[in-house]
């Protein structure tokens, strides 16, 4: 976007604290979201309109779960623009995405079956959860017989389970952090076991990036 400094777009501003934004209220944050319909019909990942079956990775992004097929299929990323490619790099494999489930198609959009809510169109916060990919709103967790299970499903979760749906700029944060925890526990984004291969790749990166006697080439 013609940054003058080409380092600007790489600092990434995560809040690690859990104060909120004060320079917007939560209630304007939440309208500016609802007022981008968008993200409500559209898939993310090639703009076209969301078809059951939906897919969603740790950012909250909705996703066609055939678009991420076709990303994972085309390793080149020929029919992808280059912001796509850099907004969706996190996507390498299955293990990245979750398959959403509890939802219903309208001719308008997507509602939550256990809410009856449509997405999108009412003032209410919708999260997923990982173990079991089902569509909640949010202020349904903790409704069910008992505390930490899918009020849907009864599956038991936990915290890191719990995925914002087109999240703000705060929750945004939030996810990243949780991203990297699961990354330290060896964890993909679906709850699975990282292969050895790929922890080993991980912590060169690292090791890489924290060995400064080397120098530079
Ligand atoms: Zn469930």
């Amino acid at each position: 976007m013609g940054n003058d400094g080409g380092t600007i777009n790489k600092v990434h501003r995560l809040r690690l604290t859990s104060e909120p934004d004060r320079s917007k209220s939560p209630a304007e944050q939440d309208l500016r979201q609802f007022q981008d319909a968008s993200i409500w019909t559209c898939c993310r990942l090639t703009n076209k309109r969301l078809r059951l079956p939906l897919s969603s990775d740790f950012k909250g992004n909705l996703l066609n779960k055939e678009s991420v097929l076709e990303w994972l299929l085309t390793p080149e990323r020929e029919d992808f623009n280059e912001e796509q490619i850099k907004h969706f790099s996190h996507i390498k494999k299955l293990n990245d995405i979750v398959d959403l489930k509890g939802l219903r198609e309208t001719s308008e959009g997507f509602q939550c079956e256990f809410s009856g809510d449509e997405l999108g169109k009412a003032n209410v916060k919708f999260i997923y959860l990982t173990n079991c990919g089902d569509v909640l709103p949010k202020s349904s967790l903790g409704l069910g017989t008992q505390r930490n299970r899918c009020p849907k499903c009864e599956s038991p979760y936990t915290d890191l389970d719990v995925i914002a749906l087109n999240p703000s700029k705060y929750e945004l944060g939030l996810l990243q952090e949780r991203m990297h925890k699961l990354e330290e526990m060896n964890l993909h984004h679906n709850g699975k076991m990282r292969s050895r291969k790929k922890r080993t790749r991980c912590t060169d990166q690292n090791t890489a990036k924290r060995s400064k006697k080397s120098g530079k080439t």
